[in-house]
């Protein structure tokens, strides 16, 4: 019978691996306590009403990304392709407003999409990320781009670009929707089927093109920044000085638009050199319009996601690996007595805290010693029915190859000085 393999795009994270994702995640838990922000887990399906309203029907992830089924009660579900949604979702039937006016959540998260898996493209990948909920100022801004900028610094990733646009508020937009299209008008037979169908539904995604000869189109359309209010200006340059106070670098890219219609001002993209095709590792922006879009009262916000699988890819062009933590302790066993009373003293060298591993398998002291070697172990204890009758262990420093007998009830606080 053929083994069983997992489905394509997706990837078991193995032992060696997952002491790398602990390392990884430990330091944003760290890192977001340290910003004030509390962690938020939300379910691994929803209703797939909530991506079609709360990511837009036009972008890709819901036009063709998405894994939807039908359940027992015939409601059609999704397996989340992203964790604004969801995290909104749940502030909202939570009401997390009413208990602070600023509501600062974060997530490390997996997501699935229906993507052709390449390098840096998975099906079911991770994300870690922010949403801030409440506050319209360009302070918050300043702060979600400075956490998702210093977390991957933190990380250790290095010659970053952050891409910065301001897509103006609502009121803007308007007049600048016109105008792309009075642009593109005379192109539409250039255009990919899918951008012509976005010339009715949603043109400023035409902006964002990734085939070539579109992006060469749209380098001469009209730029959103000519288009904003002077308090979206305001907002803007409020924010670019901070930026600019904070050191953080930045490239204005008026083309950066991540399309949604209920995103306002601030859009932003983080690129990373290492990972070549699949350079982006971040992904953020304002949505003051999406908390009313899912059925809340007018609220705003902005959050960020970062891609963990590409910020791993990153650390490793990077040459950045986990440090392993070694085994302190190996018990080794001589005969049936010495594997007895190992049995009890691993408990208590483990119960103390101390990280030990011994025989299972009822191997020759010589297959134990190479065992302890492989594990990186410091010291041996060697145990058996001569030690047992003296009331002593062996301990032996694998370092300097010194070894000495010792009352097992004094192991511990020798261990520990
Ligand atoms: P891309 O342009 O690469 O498709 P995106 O705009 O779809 O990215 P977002 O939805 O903004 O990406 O998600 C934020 C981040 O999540 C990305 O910058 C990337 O690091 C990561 N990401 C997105 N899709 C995938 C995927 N299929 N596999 C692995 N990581 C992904
Ligand atoms: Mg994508």
């Amino acid at each position: 019978m053929n083994t069983l393999r997992s489905i394509k795009g997706t990837h078991d994270i193995l032992p060696e691996q997952s002491r790398r994702w602990q390392s990884l995640e430990q330091n944003i838990h760290n890192f977001m306590e340290r910003y004030g922000y509390a962690e938020i887990r939300t379910p691994a399906f929803e209703r797939t009403e909530l991506f079609a309203r709360g990511v837009g029907s036009e972008t890709d992830i819901v036009s063709k990304e998405m894994y939807s089924f039908r359940d027992m009660s015939d409601t059609s579900v999704t397996l989340k392709p992203e964790l604004t949604a969801p995290v909104i979702r749940s502030y909202l039937q939570h009401n997390l407003g009413r208990i602070t006016p600023l509501t600062k959540l974060y997530y490390i998260d997996h997501a699935f999409r229906q993507e052709r898996p390449q390098k840096g493209r998975y099906r079911q990948f991770h994300q870690y990320g922010v949403e801030a909920l409440g506050s319209p100022h360009p302070e918050i801004d300043l702060e979600i781009i400075a956490i998702a900028y210093f977390s991957l610094l933190e990380l250790g990733l290095e010659n970053l670009t952050i891409k910065l646009n301001s897509i103006g508020s609502s009121e803007c937009r308007t007049a600048f929707r016109e105008a792309l299209k009075d642009f593109l008008r005379p192109h539409l037979n250039d255009l990919s089927e899918t951008s012509r169908r976005r010339f009715d539904t949603n043109p400023m995604r035409i902006l964002d093109t990734k085939v070539p000869h579109e992006a060469e189109i749209v380098k001469s359309a009209p730029i959103i920044a000519e288009y904003l209010t002077s308090a979206d200006r305001a907002h803007y340059e409020e924010l670019k000085s901070g930026l600019k106070s904070l050191s953080i670098p930045f490239e204005e890219d008026s083309n950066l638009v991540r399309g949604l219609d209920y995103y306002t001002r601030t859009t932003f993209e983080i690129i990373s050199p290492a990972l070549g095709a699949q350079s982006s590792v971040c992904g953020g922006g304002r949505y003051d319009g999406l908390i009313e879009t899912l059925g809340g009262k007018p609220t705003p916000g902005i959050g960020f996601a970062t891609g963990i699988e590409r910020v791993l890819l990153a650390q490793d062009a990077a040459g950045i690996i986990a440090n392993p933590q070694n085994t302190k302790i190996y018990l080794i066993s001589l005969d049936d007595p010495g594997r007895a009373a190992n049995l009890v003293l691993i408990s208590q060298l483990r119960n103390a805290g101390i990280k030990s591993d011994m025989d299972y398998l009822r191997r020759s002291m010589k297959a134990q010693f190479r065992e302890a070697n492989r594990l990186g172990a410091e010291f041996v204890i060697i145990n058996g029915n001569t030690e047992i009758k003296a009331g002593t262990v062996q301990i032996k420093d694998l370092n300097t190859g010194e070894q000495s007998a010792i009352a097992p009830a004094d192991l511990i606080s020798h261990l520990l000085k």
